[in-house]
């Protein structure tokens, strides 16, 4: 599994002091380049985590899924609301598939 960033999407994060997906990394992998967009230092070192695929506002980060998982060129991406993340999986031919997930561990309690 890895991330990708699409530098078309991306819009470094406006005028934000740090990118958001530079902040939340824990591994401290991502970086803005000379022209303004994010991109990955090191994707050896990247556990795919994905908080920097939940934390982007434009979803210009994937997490690219390996075939044993998903079908080939499977992705993630993700949209973060205050209450759920909603997750959107793409698949080889371009189909969809949209599912969410509670932010809050409480709402899976009896
Ligand atoms: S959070 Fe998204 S828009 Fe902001 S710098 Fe990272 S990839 Fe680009
Ligand atoms: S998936 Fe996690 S470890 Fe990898 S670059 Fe994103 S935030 Fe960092």
């Amino acid at each position: 599994m890895s991330i990708f960033i699409d530098e078309n999407i991306c819009n470094g994060c406006g005028r934000a002091k740090e990118a958001r997906c530079v902040r939340i990394c824990p591994g401290n992998l991502i970086v803005r380049n000379d022209n303004w967009k994010a991109c990955i230092v090191e994707q050896r070192d990247c556990w795919t985590c994905a908080a920097c695929v939940k934390e982007c506002p434009v979803q210009a980060i994937e997490l690219r899924l390996p075939f044993q998982i998903a079908d080939h060129d499977a992705s993630l991406k993700a949209r973060l609301k205050r209450d759920k993340t909603i997750w959107k999986l793409k698949d080889s031919e371009g189909n969809e598939e949209v599912f969410e997930v509670p932010a809050r561990s409480s709402e899976f309690r009896v």
